[in-house]
């Protein structure tokens, strides 16, 4: 095995998680899934890139459901041995006035010409350490604001400590995906020997925020901020660091990046107006199209589109392939989800209409909006030629609101399945996505507006050719032609917010009128809407072409 060459990479990005590896369970949802997609991609790109973020050994967590339909969460079993390379290094952090030392594990992403990208997972479960700091490394999103505070110490500080324990000397941008790394920039600025300091680290530092709405930006109580972070806050900067009487991360990471972008053109508008004062783009999210692809697709592009690996912009030549088969690669696709179905004991069909949905069941997703009218839906099914639903989706396990609409929508799948052909897969994660997203027919999105950012899972359908059906929010602003690319969901003037009464009757009259006779009875202008997904959509919505603009706009390499 080749080593890689930690004095080489240039750029060092920054995730609280990292979704690489469908074994490595060290991310919950789109944030994590992104920082993945977009490693692969830069390895591809021989971008000279490192990764940097937590292990998390207990994973996030594995998903059961009770006869009630309630969740339990149970920790992930999975050995870290096994997939990563434990490296000698240590550095030292001081959190609450003692020290912690902080190992870390190695993790290589090889790119399609053989580009060797290190992603480095800090762990302080050491022999070294005292019992009550071994555990900060153990669980994504657990425990208290103390907890929660001391992770961010060892990804932050930690972390800019362990790049230079581990050699890596020609770093030249610090990218923070979302704020929750954004303590790395007072170490930058402790460090630095400019003259002219907060310039020096600015021009290093490059920060992308995720979150629309104010409430999901993360913020710690002053006194505990004093208590954890000790002397590291030095007087000078206690004015920097403290606005407002609290550490708010996403101003911390703002206020020392030359960079900063939303995850989409329409999140990049709601953060000017949040973030007043600061200079901010937008990098539209996209998805690694290799990897999201099924194997059924990607047969097909390789007999076709050959390239397409390296160049997923050449998916917009699927226009020149046969309509039937596109049809027929979609079909395997299905036929593989209605055997993995049947292994967790559902039962599904192949020739029917199947509408998927799977994502955290955040409450502003709006998981249970398909059955806001159970009878009209029964209906729909009932009048044509069949309908089936596929479910999936955790909720974080402090998230009460989360689980009960879990609960209904369980309840409401069971109470339909006399009518049609349900299942609610357990323990959604990006295995089952990438067997689920490719073989359904319509991926359903339905966050309320305006509190959707981007959105991935839409980009993994549509490079599979299944059409999304979603509220205008997010990506979807950008790659929704009606009829063409997919289905818009409710009230297309997006400067409002989401009409909750309108999303519903809209969602199920285009279901009942449009989309449904549409696949039943004019198959040809189906697969006409199937293959402009991937044209329109696959072709564009890639981390390809979103790492190349960090490239070119942020990282200046
Ligand atoms: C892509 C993905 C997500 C993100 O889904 P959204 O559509 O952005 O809500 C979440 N979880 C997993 C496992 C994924 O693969």
């Amino acid at each position: 095995m080749r080593e890689v060459d930690f004095s080489a990479c240039r750029v060092a990005y920054f995730s609280m998680e990292i979704g690489i590896d469908p074994a490595l369970p060290t991310y919950s949802g789109g944030l994590g899934v992104l920082a993945g997609d977009t490693l692969r991609s830069a390895a591809d790109l021989d971008v000279p890139i490192i990764g940097v973020t937590l292990l998390y050994k207990k994973g996030y967590f594995t998903q059961r459901i009770d006869e009630q339909g309630m969740q339990h969460e149970a920790p992930v079993v999975w050995n870290p041995e096994e997939h990563l390379t434990r490296l000698p290094n240590t550095v030292t952090v001081h959190i609450a006035g003692q020290e912690v030392r902080v190992g870390a594990w190695l993790s290589v992403v090889e790119g399609i010409q053989g580009t060797r990208n290190p992603i480095i997972f800090l762990d302080t479960d050491l022999d070294e350490n005292e019992a009550a700091w071994r555990h900060i490394t153990h669980e994504l999103y657990g425990h208290d604001d103390r907890y929660r505070l001391s992770q961010e110490i060892v990804l932050g500080i930690g972390g800019v400590r362990m790049l230079e324990s581990l050699g890596c000397t020609g770093i030249q941008k610090y990218h923070m995906n979302e704020g929750h790394s954004a303590l790395l920039t007072l170490e930058l600025f402790k460090r630095s020997e400019a003259a002219d300091r907060l310039h020096d680290v600015r021009a290093r530092c490059v920060f992308t925020t995720h979150t629309p709405v104010p409430a999901g930006h993360d913020q710690f109580d002053k006194k505990l901020a004093e208590e954890l972070l000790g002397a590291f806050i030095t007087p000078e900067l206690h004015d920097v660091v403290f606005i407002e009487g609290r550490l708010n991360m996403t101003c911390l990471g703002l206020q020392f990046s030359e960079f900063i972008n939303g995850v989409a053109k329409k999140h990049g508008e709601v953060s000017r107006s949040m973030f007043p004062g600061y200079h901010i783009e937008s990098i539209t999210n996209g998805v690694h199209a290799r990897f999201w692809a099924s194997p059924e697709m990607q047969k097909l592009f390789d007999e076709y589109l050959p390239g397409w690996q390296a160049d997923p912009f050449s998916l917009r030549y699927i226009l020149s392939i046969p309509k039937e088969r596109i049809w027929d690669a979609h079909q395997e696709a299905k036929r593989r989800l209605v055997a993995f179905a049947k292994t967790r004991g559902a039962t599904l069909r192949e020739d029917v209409f199947t509408i998927g949905f799977a994502r955290r069941f955040a409450t502003y997703k709006r998981g249970d909006i398909l059955f806001q009218d159970p009878a009209r839906l029964r209906r729909i099914a009932e009048r044509t030629r069949g309908l089936q639903l596929v479910f999936a989706g955790k909720a974080h396990p402090k998230d009460l609101e989360g689980k009960r609409i879990i609960q209904r929508v369980i309840g409401q799948l069971r109470a339909l399945s006399d009518v049609m052909q349900v299942c609610f897969l357990e323990d959604y994660n990006m295995g089952v996505a990438q067997i689920l997203i490719p073989g359904v027919d319509l991926w359903l999105n339905t966050p309320a507006r305006p509190h959707e950012a981007s959105g991935t899972s839409g980009m993994k359908a549509a490079v599979n050719g299944v059409p999304q059906f979603s509220t205008l929010d997010g990506w979807w602003l950008e790659g929704h032609i009606e009829h063409v690319t997919g289905w818009s969901i409710g009230n297309e003037d997006v400067s409002r917010e989401s009409n909750h009464e309108e999303d519903v009757e809209d969602l199920y009259n285009k279901l009942e009128y449009i989309i449904l006779p549409k696949y039943y009875d004019d198959r040809a202008g189906w697969i006409d809407v199937m293959r402009h997904a991937i044209a329109i959509n696959g072709s564009f919505f890639n981390t390809h072409r979103m790492v190349q603009q960090y490239v070119l706009n942020a990282y200046y390499l």
